[in-house]
């Protein structure tokens, strides 16, 4: 027997939470029942909106253990000092689909981990798949409607996908990824993660380092082909984390960088800040730096994963952004997401809030004052809401100069105007990972891409053959092969039916 007493939202003790009031048997309900609306109104707002992309998650938090001092390069106070401890939230999401859908898309999948460290948050806003389908932001929603159902029929649209990638041979090395066996993995714990974009380091000294990220999974890469992704539960990889996690199995990633010197960066043949491009382990070493370890399920998914919020413009001192044009985009649209999908405030929920004290002079807006044990849940109270002001003496917070970002060099001669990279090389990397692959991953790719490309248009058909023989010859025979028997498999059917 509980001795807790079922309450209204305002702490009124509640009678009888099955019955509505009502005139008599067969009479209509009054309009008293205020206990019924309240229920009735809070569940019609249950939910926020969906994210357009990655609506799909599962989140854990976790620790990041630094077993590499990187004082040289940084002075982000979590990656100074090997044995550091950092508390994590990690989520994981498919891109494409809505919350209705599968774990298993054949899709990149999100890999953002949320920093909670002594200085800020830093959030690392990642995905499982080194480079992305596009190098400049402008693109980003007609290539995501091409990707998304069709509009007249809410049908998947592999001939929509393929349009897009035709017109797009920037797509080509990241839809190589995509269609070959890492297309779709086996959980989001055998998997890796990288910032796919590069970002930057700054030290003590001024110096800046260009940086790209890799989490490698510690349980392995394992992947499914399209029929065993088939016949499994549209959940399983959800279910898949809370097992493990709960078992005490704890999956974890050995964390690495790569560092590229400003100077370096001047003079590399590839554009360091190309979305779509990696830097070549032989000229980039990995430099293992550290453990991510997941070791906690959230206690509510609604109220910590559905609601925590990422955004690449959560940097900390001695990390930056870069001249990468899609992560500069991003630093505006996540947050400019999240005040959408959960409010102005969303950084003051437990999920989001820093676990360092937080003191600025922004005020008010909805839900300013949400109660969080790390943060303000008073809206800062009474303290002095406007800066410049003369109460220093009185705790008044001011800016610390030396956390101050080192000028970002302009790296050529400078000009502004629309700028077509369609002449760039996008073929020679995605021909590297076609060559690298064994006989079974390319079979494996070569059947996932003609499985949705025979059901394009002939010019696009075209489109992309001569893409991939500007990637490898051997990749474009084998397409058109597998095209052609695609072809006589449908002849055959039509002919006899
Ligand atoms: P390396 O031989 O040094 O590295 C190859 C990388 O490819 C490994 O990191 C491996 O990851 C990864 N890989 C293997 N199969 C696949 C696949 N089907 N999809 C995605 N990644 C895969 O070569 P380079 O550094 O010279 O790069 C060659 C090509 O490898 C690149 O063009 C790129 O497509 C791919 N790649 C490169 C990465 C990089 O940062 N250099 C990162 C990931 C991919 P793992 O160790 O987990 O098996």
């Amino acid at each position: 027997m509980t001795d807790q007493v079922l309450t209204t939202v305002n702490g009124a003790p509640v009678a009888d939470d099955s019955n509505s009031i009502s005139a008599g048997e067969r009479g209509s309900l009054t309009f008293d029942n205020f206990r019924m609306m309240e229920k009735l109104a809070h569940f019609n707002r249950e939910r926020i909106p969906e994210r357009v992309v990655h609506a799909r998650g599962s989140g854990a938090y976790g620790v990041f253990e630094l077993s590499r001092d990187l004082s040289d390069y940084t002075i982000a106070d979590f990656l100074r000092g090997a044995g550091k401890t950092t508390e994590v939230f990690l989520r994981f999401s498919t891109v494409g689909g809505g919350q209705d859908s599968s774990d298993y898309a054949r899709d990149p999948r999100g890999f953002a981990v949320k920093f909670y460290t002594q200085q800020g948050n830093w959030d690392m806003v990642g995905n499982n798949t080194p480079v992305f389908f596009i190098r400049d932001p402008i693109k980003f929603p007609d290539f995501v409607h091409s990707q998304k159902k069709n509009p007249q029929t809410n049908l998947p649209d592999p001939a929509a996908m393929y349009e897009f990638w035709a017109n797009h041979p920037q797509s080509l090395h990241q839809m190589t990824i995509l269609m070959s066996d890492r297309g779709i993995p086996y959980s989001h714990r055998h998997m890796n993660g990288y910032s796919s974009h590069t970002l930057s380091f700054w030290n003590a000294a001024g110096q800046r380092f260009w940086v790209k990220w890799h989490f490698k999974t510690n349980q392995g890469i394992k992947t499914l082909t399209d029929a065993d992704a088939a016949g499994l539960p549209p959940f399983g990889a959800q279910q898949d984390l809370v097992d493990a996690i709960d078992r005490g199995e704890f999956p974890s990633w050995t964390a690495n960088v790569q560092i590229m010197t400003e100077e370096e960066a001047e003079s590399y043949s590839v554009n360091p800040f190309d979305l779509t491009k990696i830097w070549p382990h032989s000229d980039f070493p990995l430099i293992e730096i550290g453990q991510l370890t997941l070791n906690r399920n959230v206690e509510n998914y609604f109220a910590e994963t559905e609601q925590a919020a990422f955004s690449p413009s959560n940097l900390v001192p001695g990390i930056g952004a870069s001249p990468d044009k899609v992560l500069q985009a991003r630093l505006f649209a996540y947050p400019d997401a999240h005040r959408y999908r959960v409010g102005a405030n969303h950084h003051q929920l437990p999920v989001n809030a820093p676990r360092c004290p937080v003191n600025h002079y922004q005020r008010d807006g909805a839900m300013a004052g949400t109660a969080c044990p790390f943060s303000h849940s008073d809206n800062q109270g009474s303290a002095v809401n406007f800066y410049p002001n003369d109460r220093q003496s009185a705790g008044a917070p001011v800016p610390d100069s030396s956390v101050a970002e080192p000028p970002m060099p302009i790296l050529e001669d400078a000009w502004i105007k629309a700028y077509d990279s369609s002449a760039d090389d996008n073929f020679s990397q995605a021909g590297d990972l076609y060559r690298l692959m064994s006989e079974d991953q390319k079979n494996q790719l070569i059947n996932n891409i003609a499985g949705g490309l025979s059901q394009a248009e002939a010019s696009v058909r075209q489109r992309m053959l001569a893409q991939f023989a500007k990637a490898d010859a051997d990749y474009a025979d084998r397409v058109q092969n597998a095209l052609e028997r695609a072809n006589q498999v449908d002849n055959d059917y039509r002919r006899s039916a």
